[in-house]
């Protein structure tokens, strides 16, 4: 890790306000002797991260009186409408582990969500395209320990989650809390040379906040200086640019496609009781696909595969992507890369739902597949770049970075929220602990309980998801696809092994 020192910052401009560097500093000099108005905790970006720790703050009694301030680009009120009839899911959708929820349900937001549109899932299903080789999870084979658990992950709509986070922020009133919702940071640079009364802001961050959406240039920026300034502002953080902490990392050259399918009818008994996720890893397409499971009978896809797939497959009529859908669970390596080539544009090829059912005649189906897709809910189509991102620090003096500003992992194995929901229950905890005790809560020494107690366990994961990424990308009879059909196959012998792996994956 590097050194942190003051000096590391630099003003933060923001590229779309920049007119030429030079310019911008002088004007940052201009505005840095006016005053500012002063808040304990700044949060740039209102996604599940930034919106988490202003609910966790506002629940906890010790720090519910801090003066708060959110500062989201996006328009928050239209987060807070958002509204589904029961039968339709938005595509965007994350696997919550049980350890996620009951952060949740302690800073009260889980009840302000629609939990009727949360699915639990109980089994897993993961197997291998190439080798067939399997693991399958379920409570029922757990050591005494886990019987009372039965859920392994709460598969929740990303907007239903913000919208519950929101609401449980709105009620706690709206008392030191202030949402610069539609607001950009135009700049962030060091309090130097700020004539204020009160507090030394001299080494305060000092945002310049902006109004985004029509008119937004004949507005004037609102100037605000942070106790604590926090970055859940995701990939691209502003916050972390300031501080200067660069990130570790690189692009995936693979997409995550996602999409809301409909399914084929499944066993009632099967409904009422259990419900399956599935993952099956491609190798000589890139990554995995994984369905897991919605209410009434939806569930919910994402497939990472190369971008010239994911291209292809976002270019397909709708009976055509779900036959590749159901292809991809069902036909060997061999039959799913011919129909990933099946051209479109001449007329004398077989469609490919006709590929499909005569593959499937001569193929034999295992009976951990998924049911059926039969139908894709219009517009839930869409395709996102991976990448690996890792923040070199995570903290600074009056710094935090929190969530996808501090850490982006492939989607694998749906941990990247869940990840940020952890870094939200720390960092709230190390806030809690130094109001409790009389710490500046932006000093650096009361910051470093929360990044060593998160840097490390993000790192395991994410490097884990890398490896496991790196490892069923390889093809062909070498060694590692040997290992990686041993080492499934002997984890599926091992209950304490998989039991193991179990507790990691639902964050316990
Ligand atoms: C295909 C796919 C599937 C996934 N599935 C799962 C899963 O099953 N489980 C799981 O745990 N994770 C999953 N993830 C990861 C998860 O979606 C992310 O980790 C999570 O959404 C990050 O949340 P965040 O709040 O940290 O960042 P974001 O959601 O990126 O929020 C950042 C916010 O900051 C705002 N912002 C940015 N810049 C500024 C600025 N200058 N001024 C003001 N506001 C700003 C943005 O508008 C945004 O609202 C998946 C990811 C992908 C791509």
């Amino acid at each position: 890790m590097r050194s942190i020192t003051r000096a590391a910052f630099r003003p933060y401009i923001c590229p779309s306000c920049r007119h030429g560097i030079g310019a911008g500093r002088r004007q940052l000099r201009t505005q840095a002797a006016q005053s500012a108005e002063i808040y304990d905790v700044v949060c740039v970006g209102g996604g599940p991260a930034g919106l988490g720790l202003l609910a966790a703050l506002r629940a906890s009694p010790i720090t519910s009186k801090l003066k708060v301030a959110l500062v989201e680009s996006q328009d928050l009120g239209k987060a807070r409408g958002w509204n589904l009839d029961s039968s339709q899911f938005s595509n965007r959708v994350s696997s919550l582990t049980p350890s996620s929820v009951d952060f949740l349900q302690k800073i009260g937001a889980w009840e302000h969500l629609d939990t009727d549109r949360v699915q639990n899932y109980q089994e897993m299903q993961v197997w291998d395209g190439e080798t067939g080789s399997r693991i399958s999870f379920d409570r029922s084979s757990e050591t005494p320990a886990f019987e009372d658990l039965q859920t392994v992950a709460s598969m929740t709509e990303n907007a239903n989650l913000v919208r519950g986070l929101l609401r449980r922020i709105e009620a706690s009133g709206d008392e030191n809390l202030t949402l610069f919702s539609n607001h950009t940071v135009a700049s962030i640079e060091n309090g130097s040379d700020l004539q204020a009364e009160g507090p030394d802001l001299s080494a305060w961050p000092i945002l310049s906040v902006k109004p985004t959406g029509p008119n937004a240039e004949t507005l004037a920026p609102t100037r605000i200086a942070a106790r604590l300034l926090v970055g859940a502002d995701g990939i691209n953080s502003p916050v972390r640019s300031f501080a200067d902490i660069p990130t570790q990392g690189w692009d995936y050259n693979r997409h995550g496609i996602v999409a809301t399918l409909a399914l084929a009818d499944l066993d009632p008994a099967t409904l009422s009781n259990t419900r399956t996720a599935y993952q099956r890893f491609l190798p000589s397409l890139g990554g995995p696909i994984a369905l897991l499971p919605l209410p009434n009978n939806h569930a919910t896809l994402v497939w990472s595969t190369r971008p010239e797939h994911a291209a292809y497959l976002k270019s397909l009529p709708t009976p055509a992507f779900i036959a590749m859908v159901n292809a991809a669970f069902s036909l060997s390596m061999t039959d799913l890369s011919y129909m990933m080539g099946i051209s479109q544009s001449s007329s004398d090829q077989t469609s490919h739902e006709d590929e499909l059912n005569w593959r499937l005649q001569h193929t034999p189906q295992p009976s951990h597949i998924p049911p059926k897709a039969i139908g894709v809910q219009e517009g839930t189509v869409a395709s996102f770049p991976l990448r690996f991102r890792h923040a070199a620090q995570y903290i600074s003096p009056r710094i935090a970075l929190v969530g996808d500003a501090a850490h982006v992992i492939h989607p694998l194995a749906g941990q990247g929220l869940n990840l940020g929901l952890a870094d939200v229950a720390a960092l709230s905890r190390t806030i809690e602990y130094a109001v409790s005790h009389g710490m500046d809560i932006g000093d650096l020494l009361t910051l470093e309980r929360y990044s060593s107690e998160r840097y490390l366990p993000n790192a395991k994961i994410g490097g884990a998801c890398d490896l496991l990424h790196k490892m069923y990308s390889v093809t062909g009879q070498g060694p590692i696809t040997w290992a990686r059909s041993l080492g499934l196959e002997v984890i599926d012998r091992l209950p304490f092994v998989k039991s193991f792996l179990m507790k990691n994956a639902e964050g316990y």
